[in-house]
């Protein structure tokens, strides 16, 4: 444990983080010294990463947290709180994908992806706000995509994406005076197990990717970690774009 770690300290929940980027960050975070909770849906797989960074000497504990139902975010941050002392940082990583064009949505599949990825990130940072205030600030990161910025995806999914990108600035503005900072970052394609089924060939994205290839989640995790740290300081309602060049095209 060296001084120079560059979240020492620093009590952090991430949502989603059972696995995919959420488990990656999680796990970097916990190398960097952060105090860890994870928040997901997935039980055994929440507590299979909790124990494999414990087992490398990190600290970090599971909760069931569904992000659309407020008294499991109650209940998350009330036990981050007992736990390790504070809330210093939150990573809104969790998010859902259903693959919906116009033809076929349904209110069903529009309501499940507002709920979990647009409600989700509004409830989490409306239930850490008031616990960061308290320490006279934190560090909001809020997962969005690059269909938060351009139009590749599916009518609900964009929408939410879309949502978290705005929602972020009008956070940071109304939290600037708390020494609150909220951004997002924008993921591009990434191999986890959201796009292990996805009905286009990875080919078809390498062709598309001007870096050729997807990216991995700790491509996005070490974003995560410059926005969570300190060294992102004076960085606030700001999008980070991890996209192997894709909406620069
Ligand atoms: P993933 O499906 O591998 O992981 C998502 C995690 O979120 C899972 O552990 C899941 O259980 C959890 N989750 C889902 N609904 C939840 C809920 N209601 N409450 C709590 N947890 C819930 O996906 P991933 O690729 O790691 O995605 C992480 C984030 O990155 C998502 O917000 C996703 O939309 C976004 N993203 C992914 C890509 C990509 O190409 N994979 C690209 C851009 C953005």
């Amino acid at each position: 444990m060296g001084l120079s770690m560059r979240l020492l300290n620093k009590v952090t929940l991430i949502t989603g983080g059972a696995r995919g980027m959420g488990a990656t960050a999680a796990q970097l975070f916990a190398k960097e010294g952060a105090k860890v909770v994870i928040g997901d849906v997935l039980e055994e797989e929440g507590i299979e990463i909790a124990k494999r960074i414990k087992s490398i000497g990190g600290q970090c504990i599971f909760t069931y947290l569904d992000v659309t139902n407020p008294d499991d975010w109650e209940h998350a941050v009330r036990l981050t709180v007992s736990t390790f002392g504070s809330v210093d940082v939150l990573v809104n990583n969790a998010g859902i994908l259903i693959r919906e064009d116009l033809d076929n949505v349904t209110l069903e599949g529009w309501d499940k992806v507002l709920d979990v990825n647009a409600k989700g990130v509004l409830w989490g940072c409306k239930s850490v706000v008031p616990e960061m205030r308290k320490i006279g600030g934190g560090s909001i990161v809020n997962i969005s995509s690059i269909s938060g910025i351009v139009g590749l995806g599916y009518p609900a999914y964009n929408a939410s994406k879309g949502a978290v990108r705005s929602m972020t600035k009008n956070l940071a503005c109304l939290h600037a005076g708390d020494n609150i900072r909220v951004n997002s970052i924008h993921p591009g394609i990434i191999r986890t197990d959201m796009m292990k089924n996805d009905p286009h060939a990875q080919e078809d994205w390498q062709n598309l990717i001007p870096l050729g290839r997807l990216g991995e989640s700790i491509e996005v995790a070490y974003g995560a970690l410059y926005m969570a740290s300190d060294e992102s300081s004076f960085v606030t309602g700001s999008e980070l774009v991890i996209d192997g060049g894709w909406t620069s095209q």
